[in-house]
């Protein structure tokens, strides 16, 4: 879309007002908003605004920051009142000096697809999110229930959850995205809402989308969306597998080779590869809460070990099934991530480390199909040569600390402004007693 047809479309669709929306390092999103009337002139100038307090943009000396409309992001909110009606661009990060901001976790994305780009392919993602929808237990009180337990409340609860979710899916319609499923997850209360692939910056444009659309529209049924990776505990956590293929200059699937056994290319294998080795570093990026941990636990169909395979949900890795004739949707699903990830960062650390697999042609090791890794022990584990994954954030962030290869990806400034950030997580984690804790010990020590 270009300047034009934008201030077009705002004035067809009655906007009074424009959100310039980026995120900061960890993923929060940020917004500076202003009356639509200033739109020409910030599609012409951009928008100033002062970076100092933002998560990951501290250095005092960089305080302003440059904001610059990508107008092909605009969607209206359509939880706005009309009488306030609100449109969202996404944009770029830029210093004073003009050049990209080091520190925009997009603008990386961009520069990385960029790169594979030169080498003539594209990175598509389908990314599935899931999530938990809660309602206030009473007026006092914020403690969460899922919404859809039977018995809890006075109307049918399970239409209530499909209502609901009916209405997130147009309403994400409406915003751009291409719907294509919305269902029940697994545990009482959860939900997945997948959206067709895309390129990875629009499938990343698409996940912030998402994730706010689904909460303010939760919101106005007073209930509470969720995108914690492990809310309730002893049942299902939520993930964010990502579905990967890599398209040629003439847009054919360079996964997918018809000779192979399981119908992928030795790309495809030396992919997967990049992504096995670097996936104990990459850990702190897609799983990146101290509670993300808490859903990569045996038998919540969440990855702990670090293998792949066809089909099996215990694998951190999995190929879906090929179906005959649809070679195009050959794909890798990488299970690891989770909804708490910056998704812009997320999917330019595993498109690096895939893309390192291929550069390095990485061999795979053997597909761990028929088995349960949950039920290896210790020792089978170790003959088959099957590493584990961290088992906290304070584990993932020393891997990630670690790897030279991610720090080259990531460029040293937003690096060190995401180890920053995420050890202060974890130290004030660590500092915290929890309930846990005062039950099991109080009495008893
Ligand atoms: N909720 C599971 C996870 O944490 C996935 C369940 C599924 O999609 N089959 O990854
Ligand atoms: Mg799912
Ligand atoms: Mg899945």
């Amino acid at each position: 879309m270009d300047k034009k047809e934008l201030l077009e479309r705002v004035s067809a669709d009655g906007v009074k007002f424009i959100s310039y929306q980026f995120t900061d390092v960890v993923g929060s999103v940020k917004s500076v908003d202003s009356p639509v009337e200033r739109l020409r002139e910030t599609l012409d100038r951009g928008v100033w605004f002062d970076g100092s307090s933002v998560e990951g943009f501290t250095r005092i000396q960089e305080s302003d920051m440059h904001l610059r409309i990508d107008p092909d992001t605009y969607a209206v909110l359509p939880w706005s009142p009309p009488e306030f009606r609100r449109a969202r661009v996404i944009c770029d990060i830029y210093s004073p000096d003009g050049e990209p901001f080091a520190g925009d976790p997009r603008g990386l994305l961009k520069r990385k697809l960029e790169e594979v780009r030169k080498n003539g392919y594209s990175f598509m993602l389908g990314p599935q999110p899931e999530f938990f929808l809660f309602r206030h237990n009473d007026s006092n009180s914020i403690n969460p229930v899922p919404h859809d337990v039977g018995g809890y409340f006075d109307f049918s609860p399970c239409d209530k959850a499909i209502r609901v979710r009916t209405e997130l899916m147009s309403a994400l319609s409406n915003m751009g995205l291409q719907v294509e499923l919305g269902h029940h997850e697994v545990a009482l209360g959860q939900h997945e809402i997948d959206f067709k692939y895309d390129e990875a910056l629009r499938a990343a444009d698409n996940v912030l989308t998402l994730k706010y659309t689904v909460k303010a529209i939760a919101a106005q049924h007073n209930l509470i969306a969720s995108f914690m990776p492990k809310p309730v505990s002893g049942i299902f956590g939520s993930g964010m597998h990502v579905h990967q293929s890599l398209l040629n200059e003439k847009n054919e699937n360079i996964f997918f080779d018809a000779k192979n056994e399981f119908k992928l290319s030795t790309k495809a294998n030396e992919f997967i590869a990049g992504q096995l080795k670097h996936a104990r570093a990459l850990s702190a990026i897609v799983s990146p809460s101290v509670n993300s941990y808490k859903r990569l636990v045996p038998g919540k169909e969440a990855p702990v070990y670090i293998g792949w395979a066809q089909t099996n949900r215990s694998a951190l890795i999995r190929i879906p099934r090929y179906t005959p004739g649809m070679h195009q949707e050959t794909r890798i699903e990488f299970r690891l991530p989770d909804p708490s990830c910056n998704p812009y960062l997320a999917f330019a650390a595993i498109l690096a480390a895939g893309m390192d697999g291929i550069n390095s042609k990485l061999t795979v090791p053997n597909p761990l199909n028929n088995i349960n890794i949950y039920d290896l022990t210790a020792k089978e584990r170790a003959k088959m040569k099957i590493g584990s994954l961290p088992g906290s954030l304070g584990e993932a962030l020393s891997e990630l600390e670690k790897s030279t290869f991610l720090k080259s990806v990531m460029g040293e400034y937003l690096f060190e402004a995401y180890l920053r950030a995420k050890w202060a997580e974890w130290n004030d984690y660590q500092m915290h007693v929890t309930d846990w804790e005062v039950n099991r010990y109080l009495e008893i020590a």
